[in-house]
């Protein structure tokens, strides 16, 4: 059996454009055209991956997928939104979403996109707490302690932080972080990153001259190697 989609879509046409063309790769795909019932058959059965989009009736995509992620869900969201609505990127980044796709787009842009959340390895955004050595990391609460202090970090910090620790020991590049991170396009400026990666590492490194967490590497990006 193939694996399965919710797609959480109010647009009736393009819910059952998406539908055909789904079970067409092989998906199986359930719908939802409320924020409402999305959030319901989201935490009610398993599903491989959720497609949501943000304009939602009842309940907005961003209020469903905080929702969900604050439920403990892991399984990876694909948001859809707007064009013009840039902010609505970077905001359901944020929120938890692992990845979009603007409106309108092509379904072969949308297939890719669906093929390598899939592909790629799980998440563990179950897990909430995560212990380094003396570094403690409360996803659920956004609390950081080094040493039993309590570390302040910016929000965007904090984003940064959680995604490195949620992919350990995979390199990360500049690129995917600042895409899913900042919600940036692949021209933008790859010295942001590094920037706030120094920030993180005087932060939460013992020595962040010699930082043991977060590794860089070189011509490439980063990798979280935290025990
Ligand atoms: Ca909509």
């Amino acid at each position: 059996m193939g694996e399965s989609i919710l797609l959480i879509e109010d647009e009736q046409e393009l819910c059952t454009i998406l539908t055909k063309r789904l079970n067409k790769q092989g998906y199986v795909v359930e719908t939802a055209a409320d924020g409402v019932i999305g959030y319901k058959k989201a935490v009610g059965s398993p599903f491989d991956l959720i497609i949501l989009d943000i304009t939602l009736p009842q309940r907005n995509g961003f209020d469903v997928c905080r929702d969900l992620r604050q439920a403990g869900l892991a399984t990876p969201i694909l948001v859809l939104t707007a064009r013009t609505q840039i902010a609505d990127k970077v905001v359901s980044l944020k929120l938890g979403a692992d990845d979009y796709v603007t409106k309108p787009f092509s379904a072969a842009e949308l297939m890719a996109r669906i093929e390598a959340l899939l592909r790629r390895p799980p998440l563990q955004t179950s897990q909430t707490l995560h212990e380094f050595g003396g570094l403690r990391v409360d996803l659920r609460r956004m609390e950081v302690k080094l040493n039993g202090e309590l570390v302040r970090l910016s929000a965007r910090e904090f984003q940064l932080l959680r995604y490195l620790i949620e992919r350990p020991g995979v390199a990360v590049s500049r690129t995917e972080l600042l895409r899913s991170v900042w919600g940036y396009g692949e021209d933008s400026f790859t010295r942001t990153v590094d920037v706030h990666i120094a920030s993180l590492r005087r932060k939460i490194e013992n020595d962040p001259v010699s930082p043991k967490m977060i590794v860089t590497i070189p011509g490439m990006g980063y990798r979280f190697d935290g025990k």
